[in-house]
């Protein structure tokens, strides 16, 4: 019909657009590892934004409480945001703990599975309390703070994850690293996988005995 679309932006961008829902405790590393990509792909020429509660819930959904009729709000809202994003050619990191699959899954449903990507990212309640950067897990357990995913209210882990980063086990470059490459091996960003000179190395390893 004539309209600018997705596809033209895509092509325009030289990269897809695509939604990355990082759900996962607080202190786990959502936010850490979203910005750590978008710095990465930011440097590569590749159009980035990072949705969290930062940017959400202080304006558009300012309105909306923590009860869980507002909780459903609150994900439409960021899920139809998302949309508009990906339709004009963004890569999406969406960092926010989504601790319940019934939410996750409205979120793939609104994409109709296309174009989005949930990613774990993982890390045991005791290494999260330790890590605590924002204090909030010395109030939750000090009953200061009421309903606290991991304390007081539950997480229940996808099974449906695109992606596990466990970030006990990896640090947060090579946490960084491991979504770049699922936006790479997923075909976002093609051609700008090989950052890291000892994977790449392995790759010419892999390439020398394929070749003898
Ligand atoms: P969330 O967004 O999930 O609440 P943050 O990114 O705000 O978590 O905080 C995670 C904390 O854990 C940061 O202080 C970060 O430096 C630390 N950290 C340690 N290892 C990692 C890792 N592999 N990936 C991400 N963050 C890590």
């Amino acid at each position: 019909n004539g309209q600018t679309n997705r596809a033209d932006r895509n092509t325009l961008n030289k990269h897809k657009s695509g939604l990355v829902w990082l759900t996962g405790l607080s202190a786990g590393g959502k936010s850490t590892i979203a910005h750590g990509v978008e710095k990465r792909l930011f440097e590569r020429g590749v159009r980035t934004y990072v949705l969290d509660g930062d940017n959400i819930r202080h304006g558009l959904n300012r309105d909306l409480s923590f009860r869980r009729e507002d909780r459903k709000e609150n994900i439409r809202r960021i899920a139809e945001v998302s949309k508009l994003f990906v339709d004009a050619g963004i890569i999406v990191l969406a960092s926010f703990i989504t601790p319940y699959p019934e939410d996750r899954k409205f979120i793939r449903d609104t994409f109709e599975g296309d174009h989005f990507y949930l990613v774990h990212v993982k890390c045991s309640i005791e290494t999260c309390i330790r890590r605590d950067p924002k204090g909030m897990y010395a109030k939750a357990l000090g009953g200061i703070i009421k309903d606290y995913t991991g304390i007081s209210a539950p997480y229940f882990p996808p099974e449906d994850a695109d992606l596990i980063i466990d970030t006990e086990a990896h640090d947060i470059e090579a946490s960084v690293q491991c979504l770049v490459n699922l936006l790479h091996d997923r075909g976002l960003i093609p051609g700008i996988k090989a950052f890291d000179p000892s994977e790449r190395q392995e790759k010419t390893r892999a390439e020398q005995q394929e070749i003898t």
